[in-house]
């Protein structure tokens, strides 16, 4: 039974006000025993205070990306080691934006991966096709595409051991055009067979979490299917109540 985790990307938003209200707000309503693992991925700078207002609580601490480079000379760069040491878990990697917009290929997100599993840390690993690879039939070779680069190294299929996979069609990330839970199982179920195909324990516990203008209202029906195990939410993580409504649904 894989245990569902509901992790929040606040992206590039807030303010340190913002942040306390959010955290507060997220705190009380996750509460204790919760179903779901919960992380929260504020933008770098805050993090520090993110995880001292999550004490007591389990709500886990994420970072938005990071360096696959160890401390030394690369200006405005954030290392493994300083994300360690500000308490995080987890980190959001190889996201559409930093894809399309900061340049990041597949060999450069599979070597981050690698550094981050390395660090002790836990990839969240995002995949996903645009638009026009979905309209010409091209979503599973795209998929495949960025999965394989780890599947395929003894380096890569390890650090997969402790990673947690994102499905992000691009399409639907920020638009409100959500997959729709068939659509978005038919590719989970891929990735998974595709992991199968190389480490079939793996494929069994590995989580997929579904991503895209995931909301409260449509998240009970996405998180139903049997091979997503949860969901990275973008815009709906900055409202307390439609997060918290995700969180509960993630059973
Ligand atoms: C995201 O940023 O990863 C995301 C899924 O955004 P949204 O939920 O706003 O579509």
């Amino acid at each position: 039974m894989r245990k569902p985790l509901v992790a929040g990307n606040w992206k590039m938003n807030g303010s340190r006000e913002s942040a306390q209200a959010l955290v507060a707000g997220i705190k009380e309503g996750v509460g204790s025993g919760a179903t779901a693992d919960v992380v929260i991925c504020p933008p770098f700078v805050y993090l520090s205070e993110v995880k001292s207002l999550l004490s007591g609580s389990e709500i886990a601490l994420g970072a938005q990306n990071v360096s696959h480079r160890g401390n030394g000379a690369y200006t405005g760069e954030i290392s493994t080691s300083m994300l360690l040491d500000v308490g995080c878990e987890y980190v959001i990697l190889g996201h559409s934006e930093r894809r399309a917009l900061y340049g990041e290929d597949d060999a450069l997100v599979a070597e981050k991966v690698i550094a981050l599993n390395a660090a002790g840390l836990k990839p969240i690993l995002c995949v996903g096709e645009l638009l026009g690879e979905r309209e010409s039939g091209k979503t599973e070779a795209v998929v495949a595409r960025q999965l394989d680069v780890l599947l395929n190294s003894v380096e890569g299929l390890a650090a997969l051991q402790n990673t947690v996979i994102a499905y992000e069609p691009v399409w639907a990330i920020g638009t409100g055009m959500t997959a729709t839970p068939e659509q978005a199982q038919d590719v989970h179920a891929f990735i998974r067979q595709r992991i199968a195909s190389k480490d079939a324990a793996l494929a069994e516990k590995i989580r997929i979490l579904y991503g895209g203008s995931v909301k409260g209202s449509n998240a009970v029906e996405l998180f139903a299917k049997q091979d997503i195990d949860g969901g990275l939410i973008g815009g709906a993580s900055l409202q307390i109540d439609d997060f918290l409504a995700i969180c509960h649904a993630a059973k």
